[in-house]
């Protein structure tokens, strides 16, 4: 397999490029890709991951905003679909317009499976986007700051267990697949990183429920070391904790999704939230 090309690496795009082809191996183990996944590589960078991919899929979607990166990703990846441009505003609807694989035939409207080393600074609005997004996701697959990873996968009563964890855990059942150290990037990160993988639950909730969730998670983890009695006041003319069955002694950490999934319904039920949040659309 040929190298990557190389440029030197902007800090304000998070790039610590993969150099570790061990790693590398390990991760395109655990995507898996096949022939006719619709795979989208966010971040390509340098092609260290993306010349994998490349060599084992017909449809491969790359975001990639960095100038200086196109004309030679276009030159070294030509099937591929690029699109010069921010993630956060990409609308991954558009995907299915138009549906050519990269052997010019047309492909049915598949589930994307989303993959990336991607930019840290921006994982966790990332994944606020994709837990909105409309488009039919079979999978994500991310290397991301371990921190976040453990945030991801946390269990109740932990100390990595946050708003983070109850939104995506909501949606998807998340699984830690790999540690990988500083020494696999250039320039080396001053974190660790892991590699998390996501599938969208079959029992998703009903889009309707999305800005309660939303309110109810900020609210009782921006105070996660009171109560849930004065954490979750602004409901307290409603009776909440009876309804849902809840105990108002317990912290934020202590509910379980099931918990905020039933918290978020009954305040969407009762109209006890602010209507201006986003909604996810029904998958
Ligand atoms: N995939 C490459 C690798 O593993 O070596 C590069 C990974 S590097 C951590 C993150 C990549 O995401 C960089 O190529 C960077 O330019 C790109 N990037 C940063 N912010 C982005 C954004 N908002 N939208 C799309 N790409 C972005």
């Amino acid at each position: 397999m040929s190298r990557p090309f190389s440029v030197s690496a902007k800090k304000s795009l998070s790039q610590n490029f993969l150099i570790d082809e061990v790693i590398l191996n390990a991760i395109v183990d655990q995507i898996h890709p096949q022939l006719d996944d619709h795979l989208i590589e966010i971040g390509p960078g340098t092609g260290a991951l993306t010349q994998h991919l490349y060599a084992r899929v017909q449809q491969l979607v790359l975001i990639e905003l960095d100038d200086r990166l196109i004309m030679p990703l276009r030159q070294r990846f030509p099937n591929a679909q690029l699109h010069h441009h921010d993630v956060l505003t990409f609308d991954f609807e558009t995907l299915f317009n138009d549906e050519t694989q990269m052997n010019g035939e047309k492909s049915e409207r598949q589930p994307l499976r989303i993959v990336g080393n991607l930019p840290y600074q921006i994982s966790t609005p990332l994944l606020f986007k994709l837990l909105e997004s409309a488009a039919p996701i079979q999978d994500l697959t991310f290397l991301l700051q371990k921190e976040v990873v453990d945030r991801l996968v946390a269990t109740p009563s932990s100390g990595e267990y946050g708003r983070l964890t109850v939104m995506i855990q909501t949606y998807f059942h998340a699984q830690k697949l790999l540690d990988v150290g500083p020494e696999a990037f250039h320039p080396a990160p001053k974190v660790d990183s892991a590699l998390v993988r996501l599938i969208p639950r079959t029992d998703r909730p009903v889009a309707s429920i999305y800005p309660a969730l939303i309110q109810v998670t900020q609210a009782a983890f921006n105070q996660r070391r009171k109560t849930l009695r004065n954490s979750l006041k602004s409901w307290q003319h409603l009776p909440l904790f009876s309804e849902c069955a809840i105990d108002r002694q317990q912290r934020a950490e202590n509910l379980s999704i099931e918990d905020y999934r039933r918290i978020a319904n009954y305040l969407q039920s009762n109209n006890a939230f602010a209507p201006e949040q986003p909604l996810i659309p029904n998958r």
